[in-house]
């Protein structure tokens, strides 16, 4: 098929084609409907820093799809490919994952046209820093009215910077490092927040295969257990996922889809070894253990029994929707599926678990951060050994119980050990993580088993979060 001669919609359009599949499933009062739907605002700012001997300009954006709940949240994102439409999508994104997974933020996102492997630290950090200057100034960076979080091509170094930056043009502000989550933890970050997004891929599928309808209804069988998993995207996102479904749920990654090529492996790859490649060449070409595809999207559409797009989006699209094997698909990945290519594959009977679900893991342990940040205390510092002191009283009471009733009775080390150890911060995040993923999955599949109009995931996605906004509206008399 000639890709060229598709009329493909854009990001935001896309977005909103899904939004008025809900909608016109729902309930709302008048004109509420594109009150929710429209974008705020979008900010665009043109700045220059001098760089080897010259003033380059950089255009950047900053939208903000809804405050019907303050702050607003949403990543930055650093690619040469920004533009006004891409970044109001994502926005907008964000409200409907913050309302589907109970994080009280509205809806935002913010980008900036470059691509930062064409630059060193240094030009990077006075990039990031004179983009964050504009935009704290006119407050699209503040603990109480807007905070970014990282996106593709930003991390917790761009996160650090940001927050430093507003701490200095904010000097009395105590909360200064809640204005931007996502940063190294001896910056005021958490723990857990790098690996967060992936874990909460890893945490959605471990939901879904607790619901044997739900298995069926893609066709497939068992647990996650042997599952042939396909990646596109060892970033952030995909190498974190990839990483613990391979390690601790015994998937296999039969390919790795990147920018240069593709890897592919039916006894699985070594995710591990892959990352280091990467990391030491620039790209998937040349790794050993594997065969290499140079035409890397080719392998969306392998045999396999889930497929994890985790790069960028509108990868799954007119042209080769029909041809995607997989009977199951996380969007790891904002958007990886464009309107048109979401409804080949809910004819054909793929299930797809959403993007504003699938990737909600980073914004959910962002909040944890953001409340870490506003109450200036780390999470357990407070009970942990008093939690630990009270479970020593019951293991002494057994213990003096089970010297009466002789050693068949007495307690194991490991039970010991376990039982007495008090939750550091990590555990307590992915404790938070796991069933902030849990209950949002719930909320979708009540729906889309309880209503005979509603067929997939993400339209139930989209009336479980348009719902939750819509009443937070009308709490507010509109
Ligand atoms: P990242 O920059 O860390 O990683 C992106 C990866 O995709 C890189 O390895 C890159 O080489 C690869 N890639 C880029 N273009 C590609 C192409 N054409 N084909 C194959 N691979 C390609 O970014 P990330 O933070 O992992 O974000 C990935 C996706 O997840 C984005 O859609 C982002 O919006 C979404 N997301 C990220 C987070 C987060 O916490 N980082 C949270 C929610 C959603």
């Amino acid at each position: 098929m000639d890709g060229t001669a598709i009329k493909e919609p854009s990001f935001r359009e896309s977005v909103d084609l899904m939004f008025n599949r809900a909608a016109a499933l729902m309930d709302l009062p008048p004109g509420l409907e594109d009150k929710i739907r429209v974008c705020n605002s979008t900010y665009t700012v043109r700045f220059g820093v001098k760089l080897r001997g010259k003033i380059q300009t950089f255009t950047g954006y900053r939208s903000v799809h809804s405050e019907h709940t303050e702050p607003v949240k949403g990543g930055i994102r650093y690619a040469l490919n920004v533009n006004q439409d891409e970044v109001e999508a994502l926005a907008a994104l964000m409200t409907y994952k913050c309302a589907l997974v109970e994080a009280p933020f509205g809806g935002s996102k913010g980008g900036l046209c470059i691509d930062p492997r064409e630059y060193d630290e240094d030009e990077l950090e006075r990039i990031t820093r004179r983009f964050a200057y504009e935009l704290a100034k006119r407050d699209l960076i503040d603990p109480a009215q807007n905070v970014p979080a990282p996106d593709m091509g930003t991390g917790e170094r761009e996160m650090a910077w940001i927050a430093d930056q507003y701490a200095r043009m904010n000097t009395s502000d105590i909360n200064a490092r809640a204005c931007v989550t996502g940063k190294p933890p001896h910056a005021g970050g958490i723990q857990g927040r790098v690996e967060a997004t992936g874990r909460g891929v890893q945490y959605a599928l471990r939901e879904f295969f607790r619901h044997p309808e739900d298995i069926a209804a893609a066709g497939l069988t068992g647990t996650l257990e042997g599952k042939r998993v396909v990646v596109q995207g060892l970033g952030n996102v995909g190498y974190h996922a990839a990483k613990f479904l391979s390690g601790e749920d015994g998937a296999k990654i039969t390919a790795i889809i990147e920018r240069d090529g593709a890897l592919h492996s039916e006894d699985g790859l070594d995710v591990e070894a892959v990352y280091s490649w990467i990391q030491r060449h620039g790209g998937v070409q040349g790794y050993a253990d594997a065969t290499y595809i140079e035409n890397g999207p080719s392998l969306l559409e392998a045999d396999c029994d889930i497929l994890i797009p985790a790069a960028l989006e509108g990868v799954i699209n007119l042209t080769n929707a029909q041809r995607i094997k997989a009977p199951l698909i996380i969007e790891a990945a904002n958007g990886p599926i464009t309107a048109g290519a979401d409804d080949i594959l809910r004819q054909k009977g793929t299930v797809i678990i959403p993007d504003m679900y699938a990737n909600a893991g980073g914004v959910t342990v962002s909040y944890f951060e953001w409340v870490k940040n506003l109450s200036h205390i780390r999470f357990g510092r407070m009970q942990r050994r008093q939690e630990e002191a009270r479970h020593m009283l019951i293991v002494k009471e057994l213990e003096r119980l089970s010297d009466k009733l002789g050693d068949a009775w007495s307690l194991t080390s490991t039970f010991k050990e376990q039982y007495l150890r008090g939750a550091d911060e990590l555990e307590l995040v992915r404790s938070g993580l796991d069933d902030t993923m849990r209950g949002a999955y719930q909320a979708m599949r009540a729906v889309w088993h309880g209503r005979d109009d509603v067929t997939d995931l993400r339209t139930a996605a989209y009336i479980v979060a348009v719902e939750r906004v819509a009443a937070s509206y009308r709490a507010k008399g509109l």
